[in-house]
Formats: C-alpha cells, sequence, structure tokens
C-alpha cells in the first residue's frame, strides 16, 4: 500500500460521520462559546472542564457534528439518566 493511499483511508478526518467525540480544540473552543460558559443541562457557569454532550444521543444515531452538541457539566451529562454518555 502507497503511503498517498493510507493517508486517504486514514479514518480520522473530520468529515467521517462516525466519530463520536470532539476531538479538535477549535470546535470545543466554538461549543464553549456557543454555550455562553454556561452548562446547557443545568445553566450555571461552566468553569475548566466541559463535556460535549450531544443534543441527540450517538446512540439514536445522532451526529458528532456541532449542531448537534452542547457544553454541560460531566457530571450533568452523566447525571442525565442514559447509561451511555453521549
Ligand atoms: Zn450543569
Amino acid at each position: 500500500m502507497s503511503l498517498l493511499h493510507w493517508r486517504e483511508t486514514r479514518p480520522d478526518k473530520d468529515t467521517m460521520p462516525e466519530r463520536r467525540f470532539l476531538r479538535s480544540r477549535q470546535e470545543r473552543l466554538l461549543l464553549w462559546l456557543f454555550s455562553g460558559d454556561l452548562c446547557q443541562i443545568c445553566h450555571l457557569p461552566l468553569g475548566r472542564t466541559f463535556d460535549a454532550d450531544h443534543i441527540r444521543r450517538y446512540a439514536d444515531g445522532g451526529q458528532t457534528c456541532l449542531p448537534n452538541m452542547r457544553a454541560t457539566h460531566p457530571e450533568c451529562n452523566q447525571k442525565r439518566g442514559s447509561n451511555t454518555s453521549g
């Protein structure tokens, strides 16, 4: 396999719909800006760490893209009632 071919088939491109998490710092920053530094579940200030939560759950076919994401406290995200986070 040539190096070029390997590059083209790498599964870590941003356009891949299968990705599970927001990985780029830029996207996380945008998400944080959109949120106004407030948790989108409890509406208290987020602080330093936040989760990129799927609005429509990944398990239900929700995509990992900014329109389907919101910034939340990790705890709020976990408390949301589903066993699988996301
Ligand atoms: Zn919260």
